[in-house]
């Protein structure tokens, strides 16, 4: 081995020529490119190393994409390698090629030359030469490949071809043109290494290699869950999409992050003339690495869907009738004075939106509290996650994620508990799912869900039993003595206490109650408590229960006792519904905490927050949305600023929400579209669109991430925030116009965990907080010492839902709700997106007896009546649910499904119990669907 220079590689005080600066060797291995020595990393191929010394033009690839792995088909790739400096060369595969320490590679030698191109017309010889009419002309990467390694002519005669292949065009968005093949497998790994959905495959063999989705079907009638992966990686046209995202048309791209769940994928969005064309996923985004699921890429058009609203209304004779902006304000402004002045600030309230950006939910929050003088300020977190903010903060000190999506690749066991993250939390899910493919899963849920098919264990518990379940296992790791003594020496309290109720319990009771036999969670407990490292992942299955907040901190005791907090691969992770619902509670949209989560009724931290806003600002915690709605009735509270909720549609007990809303002397809504709730409104408010501005959104993992404006707001538009400022400054509180940039200037100075937050220093990938003042950032929480100091371990008993033991035995059945992976929440906008052609209606889940019981057979209609009212859905009879159990989603909101939900909620955090609704059935007609 030579050492000789080495280029390229003066990093960590190691001197080029192999020696460090203290005189010790490096011991620097070494490889040659064209007889110039380079460094070598551990595991790296040739391929990598190629590029990452030469840049990535040296060597061609067919079948190589960034976010798959070698599989060194095509290969175009090949490189001749010698053992030692003019020695025998042998020609290899660069791309899954270990590279060897002082081996010589010669990427471009003629003889590789030559090979490439031989290799290109031979695929040539079975690719249609119409270029110049091809969806991909001069973004082909077939045609550029071909470019560089210098195809002119083909000398091959054409032979037999595949020209005759039928284009499928039976999907809403994907389209294949298998005459375009190049079988370079690229679509087959993407199907099954990213989404893990196993629908592509290679059919044939030789020249009648093809590819085929599921048995040899169309995309629409195949297993295909949209999420273009496939299209993506094609290097050709032959998998693609309606939008024809690789084509070259797409004349300006704008980075920003998908307006949907909480997973915040970033979103590469091509624009021609000022309007969207096609969405792709950036390879080099951290959240999804090159992916996005079918809401993210195509989901788009209801941006300049003809229903958006483009001008303000204001109800006048009992109609809405439209209005000019100056008009709105006026009304809104002598509304809330006159308000404020008869009957107080806190006869008004406000409601701020997970949809929002960081910068809007903060300036709807000082709104309501420096301008208006209340803290009767909420968000919709509060029907989705307050639970685990308050459950987390209580036994960690912190209300969020403690780790990150990317420590799956450090973790030995995962456990996702009340969460269906494969179509609430697509990317994500589809991460956990090749996870449980391979290595130890736990999946706690009443459903059968997709997670629970590949789960080494699932616990099919009752719905409404998680203290109990995470009771038993809690009881089974001390049973078994697999606590970790010296993580709860060190870093916890209330342990002993904790340790003797926990060694109380009644197994028998604890397995009647749940359902689900103790055997099986003995084994669960203890494939959780002798992993290495465990992580665990809870969604709205754990939070949106009456014990939703003790649920949670049950997860916190689980992750505390078998020391799975702070370092890679373990912790509590929260999978947030919403985009922006953690910044939404980082921002203060909580009637106790203001941003940054200090205490409002603190002295110390009131007055902080009074000299800032340089206002007087109330010292008692304000309404949280239900109590909003109950004083509303009660007719002491007047006036409600809802920035894009329809709460009408979402919250629970519909009945008593619309009640509430038509109480109130002003409802303002800010809405893209007129939902049922804006149609209550005396003043609507017209509002652009995520792809209409910038701001930052706050994903599950901390990650504050740049919304960057892609198009013009829609004529008539504005952004939330500007709404508010405007406000703002005519009932007389100066507030600059909404600018990200100087409002995250603004916001760093009072959020103790945004303090290093800088628009321009977001990069990218964002940062995760907290985020110190020199700008560094942080992935994995209390990695020495919990936020609180110790963490605190806490026991809670079971309790019955006050639903069922009201309920119960009139309404038998439980019904729980779901969502499924095409629509998101009320679908106010995945079902202006041809997402409603993929899935068109809602359907209710029940077991093959229960139909039987009641002579109900695939495709009825089934009356559901709860104590609050009754609905019409159309029956899915599947084993997915157990016998007594129905599943429902609520993405159409003709079957108003929040006619029966209840008003039962966590007893800490006021979040709605959306999953145990106590019900009967019946065959029906349809009537009450409307
Ligand atoms: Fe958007 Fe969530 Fe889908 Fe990612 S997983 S594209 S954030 S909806």
């Amino acid at each position: 081995m030579k050492t000789l220079e080495v280029n390229k590689t003066s990093q960590n005080g190691v001197h080029s020529n192999g020696v460090s600066s203290n005189g010790k060797s490096t011991a620097v291995k070494l490889a040659y490119i064209d007889n110039k020595p380079f460094e070598i990393k551990e595991g790296e191929t040739i391929l990598s190393f190629i590029r990452r010394h030469e840049g990535k033009d040296l060597v061609p690839t067919l079948c190589d994409a960034p976010n798959l792995e070698p599989f060194g088909s095509c290969r175009v790739c090949s490189v001749d390698v010698a053992l030692q400096e003019d020695g025998a060369v042998k020609t290899q595969a660069s791309c899954h090629t270990p590279v060897m320490q002082g081996s010589y590679i010669y990427p471009s030698s003629d003889r590789i030359q030559k090979l490439r191109k031989n290799i290109i017309e031979l695929v040539l010889t079975d690719h249609p030469l119409d270029c110049l009419t091809c969806e991909v002309n001069n973004n082909c990467e077939l045609q550029e490949v071909a470019a560089k390694v210098g195809v002119r002519t083909v000398r091959y005669p054409e032979g037999k071809n595949h020209l005759d292949r039928k284009k499928d065009l039976s999907h809403p968005y994907m389209t294949s043109d298998l005459s375009k093949c190049i079988n370079c497998f690229r679509c087959v790994r993407a199907c099954d290494e990213v989404q893990g959905q196993f629908v592509l495959s290679m059919a044939g063999r030789g020249f009648d290699s093809h590819i085929i989705k599921s048995s040899n079907s169309t995309f629409k009638e195949s297993d295909c869950v949209s999420c273009g992966a496939c299209a993506q990686a094609c290097p050709t046209s032959a998998i693609s999409d309606v939008f024809e995202s690789k084509s070259i048309a797409r004349a300006e791209t704008t980075r920003t992050v998908c307006t949907y769940c909480g997973v915040g994928c970033n979103l590469e969005v091509a624009t021609v003339g000022g309007k969207v064309k096609s969405i792709q996923a950036p390879y080099d985004a951290e959240v999804n690495e090159g992916h996005t699921c079918l809401k993210g890429r195509y989901a788009f058009s209801f941006y300049n869907h003809p229903d958006r609203l483009q001008t303000p209304f204001i109800r006048k004779n009992g109609e809405l009738v439209p209005a000019s902006w100056d008009e709105a304000y006026d009304y809104i402004v002598n509304e809330l004075t006159r308000i404020k002045k008869d009957f107080g600030p806190d006869a008004i309230g406000g409601i701020s939106s997970a949809r929002c950006t960081n910068e809007e939910n903060y300036l709807m929050q000082k709104f309501i509290r420096a301008v208006i003088g209340t803290n009767n300020i909420d968000a919709c977190a509060r029907v989705c996650h307050s639970p685990t903010a308050i459950g987390m903060q209580r036994t960690f000190g912190t209300g969020a994620a403690t780790n990150s999506v990317v420590d799956l690749k450090f973790t030995d066991c995962i456990m996702v508990i009340g969460a269906n993250p494969t179509d609430g939390h697509p990317v994500t899910g589809a991460k956990l799912k090749q996870f449980a493919m391979k290595k130890p899963s736990i999946v706690i849920d009443p459903r059968r869900t997709e997670m629970a098919k590949y789960a080494t264990i699932h616990l099919q518990l009752r719905p409404g039993t998680n203290v109990a379940m995470l009771n038993m296992l809690l009881y089974y790791i001390i049973k078994e003595h697999l606590e970790d003594k010296d993580f709860i020496e060190l870093r916890t309290e209330g342990y002993e206490d904790f340790k003797q109720s926990i060694l109380k319990l009644d197994v028998d009771e604890m397995e009647r109650i749940t359902g689900v036999d103790r055997e099986l969670a003995r084994k669960a407990a203890i494939l959780y408590a002798s992993a290495k490292n465990a992580m665990s992942f809870h969604g709205l299955g754990v939070t949106e229960h009456s014990q939703g907040t003790f649920t949670v901190m049950l997860i916190a005791d689980l992750a505390m006792i078998t020391g799975n907090i702070g370092r890679r691969g373990v912790g509590v992770n929260p999978l947030r519904g919403q985009n922006n619902v953690q910044g939404t509670a980082d921002m203060g949209c909580q009637p106790y905490q203001g941003a940054g989560y200090l205490d409002v009724t603190n002295p110390e931290m009131h007055k902080i927050y009074e000299d800032f806003y340089k206002a007087k600002l109330p010292l008692h915690v304000g309404l949280k949305i239900p109590q909003m709605y109950k004083a509303a009735l009660d007719h002491k509270f007047k006036a409600l600023w809802l920035m894009g909720e329809d709460v009408a549609q979402t919250d629970p007990n519909t009945h008593h929400v619309v009640a509430a809303l038509k109480e109130l002397d002003l409802l303002v809504v800010q809405e893209i579209f007129m939902t049922e709730t804006a149609k209550l409104a005396h003043v609507v408010l017209p509002a652009a669109s995520f792809l209409e501005k910038s701001g930052t959104f706050t994903n599950g993992e901390r990650r504050i991430q740049r919304v960057q404006q892609v198009v013009e707001p829609l004529k008539g538009t504005k952004s939330d925030g500007q709404m508010i400022v405007d406000v703002m400054n005519r009932m007389g509180y100066a507030q600059a116009d909404y600018d990200p940039k100087t409002l995250l200037e603004e916001i760093a100075k009072i959020v103790p965990f945004f303090a290093g937050v800088k628009w321009d220093e977001l990069g990218e990938n964002g940062k995760q907080w907290p985020v110190l003042p020199d700008g560094s950032d942080t992935e994995i929480l209390h990695v020495d010492t919990f936020k609180r100091g110790k963490g605190k371990f806490a026991y809670h008993d079971f309790r019955e839902s006050e639903e069922l033991l009201q309920n119960g035995k009139s309404f038998p059945y439980i019904i729980t709700t779901n969502r499924e992976l095409e629509h998101y929440n009320a679908g106010t906008m995945t079902r202006r997106t041809k997402n409603a052609e993929i899935l068109s209606e809602d359907v209710l889940m029940i077991n093959p007896e229960d139909a039987a019981k009641h002579q109900i057979t695939e495709g009825d209609m089934v009356c559901v009546e709860s104590a609050r009212g009754k609905i019409d859905v159309r029956a899915r009879i599947t084993d997915e649910v157990l016998p007594g159990i129905l599943s429902s989603t609520f993405h159409f909101p003709e079957i108003r499904m929040n006619d029966i939900t209840s008003s039962v909620s966590d007893s800490e955090a006021m979040c709605p119990e959306y999953k145990v609704v106590a019900v009967n059935i019946r065959k029906s007609k349809g009537k009450y669907k409307v």
